[in-house]
């Protein structure tokens, strides 16, 4: 699922040992549903502007720990959110 410039970041150690870490700050809890979650997800989001800077791809603070499942659906309404749709704070979708 990563992209290209961010591939040489999630391979890299400092990433590896920042996200193991993280696992069990939250004791492998996903924090959206309290299920068993795996995935690290970035809160603010990584792009190729910002894949330098730790302070958002190394920052504990922008990190949650998600499963599968709630990972998908962020992933999903980040690429709606990019394809000019978003959502209100009641979880509504609008368009721009
Ligand atoms: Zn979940």
């Amino acid at each position: 699922m990563a992209k290209d410039y961010s591939k040489d970041f999630y391979n890299s150690r400092k990433w590896r040992n920042l996200s193991s870490y993280i696992r069990e700050k939250y004791n492998h809890i996903c924090q959206e549903c309290g299920e068993f979650g795996d995935q690290v997800h970035h809160i603010v989001e990584i792009t190729p502007e910002n894949i330098n800077n730790p302070d958002i791809t190394l920052n504990e603070n922008n990190l949650i720990l998600l499963c599968d499942g709630c990972h998908n659906k962020k992933k999903k309404k980040e690429l709606d959110v990019n394809d000019g749709l978003y959502f209100d704070s009641d979880g509504n979708l609008h368009s721009k």
